[in-house]
């Protein structure tokens, strides 16, 4: 069975396409990104095999970047015969609200529900409602299946999610912590348990997921008890651009010095902020490390980073009681060896111990970096999204 996995964003859409023979076995066999859509020189860029294939033409919707997109996969590149092989289309939806504890078939109830909670995700739920529509267009015949990000962390319990302000907003208009990144964290939750041969429901974890966006969850059981991620996708742990935790009245402070305007604050949070607001120059996690010694603003960056991490690890292990594992996954958490050692070190009296030298490097497959004896295990899992949308799909259908 063939499944294409979409990943819609507001100007751009990232496709991964599968064959799925028998359940556990999936082949990823092409893969790639159209961007820069609504201008004039939109970009397809395609990975087949180690072969690259790139388009440039103006796109000035979804519908038509995935109309190109399938006319190279069939016509030019005969990846596929027709669209009416590709099955299922998983897409991956940033915010399911309350209502969405795990993937569902996507029909005009669950597209409402996606548009209601437009409100608490308002530049990701209609890039994703547009993916769903051209993607419905393209493939009439497809079942289409939604993967939400917050779905893996609808089991915090409501002393976790619910925040300390008047009930009323929680009941009136459903503010409390949702969490993201669920499917990063259930994927790794789940590939550290089948790496050691253990059911997941008998192992507790914190998986960092650390990338440009960055968060923390405590997984027991195989079930997300809690998350540093929030009402949206800024609270937690710093990231490139975002500011994550901060006191709550330095918004308000920053709202007056802004002479009351919300878009710049919000600007400043979202997008100017981290690993870019204290360096002065780059989001980018690389050369940053790289400068750790040479610039203090890196060296400074990097210390709040992975002192953020530590904090949240330290939390969630009171929270968990007994902790199995430390996943570290994402761009940063899977190469950054600087980051790892750094929000895990002095942990000795709690039971972690890194091994420095197996955490040398970059891991592109799964791996235990800490010391034998260390009572809390330390791993890097790569994540992988798209494969984990894909096993949704094949689940579902
Ligand atoms: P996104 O949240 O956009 O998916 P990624 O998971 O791809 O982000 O992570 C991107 C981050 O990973 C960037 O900050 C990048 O600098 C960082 N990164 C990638 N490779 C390395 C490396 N070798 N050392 C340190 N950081 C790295």
């Amino acid at each position: 069975m063939h499944i294409l996995v979409l990943n819609a964003g507001s100007s751009s859409i990232k496709f991964e396409l599968f064959i799925n023979k028998t359940p556990g076995d999936f082949k990823s066999i092409t893969s790639g990104l159209a961007d820069r859509l609504y201008l004039a020189e939109s970009k397809i860029k395609i990975k087949i095999g180690e072969r690259k294939v790139e388009f440039v033409k103006e796109m000035l919707d979804h519908s038509t970047a995935l109309e190109n997109v399938i006319r190279i996969l069939v016509e030019q590149e005969k990846v596929i015969e027709n669209t009416e092989q590709i099955k299922v289309v998983g897409h991956r939806i940033v915010h399911g609200g309350e209502k969405y504890a795990s993937s569902v078939v996507i029909d005009d109830e669950v597209i409402a529900e996606i548009e209601n909670c437009v409100q608490f995700a308002p530049l990701h739920n209609p890039a994703n409602l547009k993916g769903i529509y051209a993607s419905k267009k393209a493939f009439s015949s497809a079942i289409q299946v939604g993967v939400f990000d917050t779905a893996f962390h609808q089991t915090l319990p409501p002393h976790a999610y619910i925040y300390g302000i008047p009930y009323s907003y929680y009941k009136k208009y459903g503010v409390r912590r949702y969490g993201f990144h669920g499917t990063s964290h259930d994927f790794v939750s789940k590939a550290y348990a089948e790496m050691i041969g253990k059911p997941v429901s008998e192992l507790n974890v914190i998986t960092c997921h650390l990338g440009n966006g960055a968060s923390v969850a405590a997984i027991k059981n195989g079930k997300s008890i809690d998350t540093s991620m929030g009402f949206t996708p800024l609270e937690g742990l710093m990231m490139g651009t975002r500011s994550g935790d901060l006191d709550p009245a330095l918004v308000l402070w920053l709202v007056e010095k802004n002479n009351n305007d919300i878009d710049a604050v919000n600007r400043i949070l979202n997008k100017e902020s981290g690993f870019l607001g204290v360096t002065e120059e780059t989001n980018d996690c690389k050369p940053i490390e790289d400068n750790y010694d040479k610039a203090e603003k890196c060296k400074l960056a990097m210390d709040i980073f992975s002192y953020r991490v530590k904090k949240y690890i330290g939390s969630y292990m009171a929270a968990l009681g007994r902790v199995d594992c430390i996943i570290f996954t994402g761009g940063i958490g899977e190469n950054s060896e600087m980051i790892r050692e750094m929000s895990t070190d002095n942990m000795e009296s709690f039971g972690v111990k890194l091994d420095t030298e197996k955490n040398i490097g970059r891991f592109k497959k799964s791996a235990i970096i800490s010391t034998p004896d260390s009572n809390i295990q330390i791993a890097v899992i790569p994540t992988n999204e798209q494969l984990s949308i894909a096993q949704e799909c094949a689940k579902l259908t």
